[in-house]
């Protein structure tokens, strides 16, 4: 996918739309440059960097998991009307890559995580797709890394729209602010917690970089098949259970589109808070998690909350 999407941004940056830069400023109605994100949480990133002069719209509705992301005939044509695609890269957006082609055209692509590490995830004997050769692709539940998200949607911005140069510098600036806030606010919530309890036990591997960033250990991921791709055996379900009573972990984390009949169960037997309410791959239409900023204090809360 790398390779088709530095084509598209070479193309794009040959066509004349994007060096002269001296055509209407797209301020509003349909002149306005179409942007598009692929999930709510960068569209929301993203829309705090264009501000007034831009309207991000995210391609996955709310509360859609990405990893579990059927493609819908609408996409293709969401995805032909747009100036500017953002994705987050890594592989995240594994339904992509059939989407562009069918909806032909050219637009900018930007990636979000352009420049960041990966960390490499372990090959799972489990499969479901979930390791892939890209690395971990869920960065922004670092706040830090967040940073470097905005100023490639800045870049990106500007490129498509060098117009609106200041608008998005100032605006990114203002909130990677809030974004230092953001971490710094973490970073102490988390020392609430006692050393010994910050150990993390998750059904999905999504807080790789969350655990290395704010000091946690991730136990290992016991709860391979706990998710909405696949049920779990009655015998991975025992295998789990014991797992937890011997992490010592005073609770375990799922996503948002789990099986909360198994999470009670586990919970029965284990004696061990099961906390279900993280959102980590989607914005909420309304509390607890309407913006990026709100999701990542919601989590925090949430995982303060049962470890300390
Ligand atoms: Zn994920």
């Amino acid at each position: 996918m790398k390779k088709i999407i530095n084509t598209i941004i070479v193309t794009l940056t040959l066509a004349p739309l994007f060096l002269t830069g001296c055509g209407p400023a797209p301020q509003s109605g349909d002149d306005e440059l179409k942007v598009l994100a692929s999930t709510s949480f960068l569209a929301d990133i993203a829309q705090n960097v264009a501000g007034d002069r831009l309207t991000v719209d995210s391609l996955l509705p709310i509360g859609a998991d990405p990893h579990a992301y059927q493609a819908a005939p609408a996409d293709v044509s969401k995805i032909a009307e747009s100036d500017v695609l953002i994705l987050n890269g890594l592989e995240y957006e594994h339904f992509i890559e059939p989407l562009l082609e069918n909806a032909g055209g050219e637009r900018l692509v930007i990636e979000a995580a352009s420049g960041l590490t990966p960390t490499k995830l372990e090959e799972s004997t489990e499969g479901e797709g979930r390791g892939n050769e890209a690395g971990d692709p869920h960065m922004w539940l670092d706040a830090n890394r967040v940073t470097r998200y905005v100023e490639n949607i800045r870049d990106g911005l500007i490129k498509a729209d060098p117009a609106g140069e200041e608008i998005y510098r100032a605006n990114a600036a203002a909130y990677i602010e809030q974004l230092i806030e953001l971490d710094m606010w973490i970073w102490q919530q988390v020392q609430t917690i006692p050393a010994e309890r910050r150990l993390l036990v998750t059904n999905h591997e999504a807080l790789g970089y969350f655990a290395e960033h704010y000091g946690f250990t991730i136990v290992e991921s016991i709860l391979p098949s706990f998710s909405s791709e696949a049920g779990a055996s009655a015998q991975e379900i025992a295998a789990a259970i014991e797992a937890i009573k011997s992490s010592g972990a005073p609770a375990i984390f799922l996503g948002e589109a789990e099986n909360a009949d198994l999470a009670e169960q586990i919970a029965a037997e284990t004696g061990v808070q099961v906390v279900d309410s993280l959102h980590l791959e989607s914005l909420t239409d309304g509390e607890p998690a309407p913006t990026y900023i709100a999701m990542m204090k919601h989590n925090v809360t949430q995982i303060v909350g049962a470890l300390k």
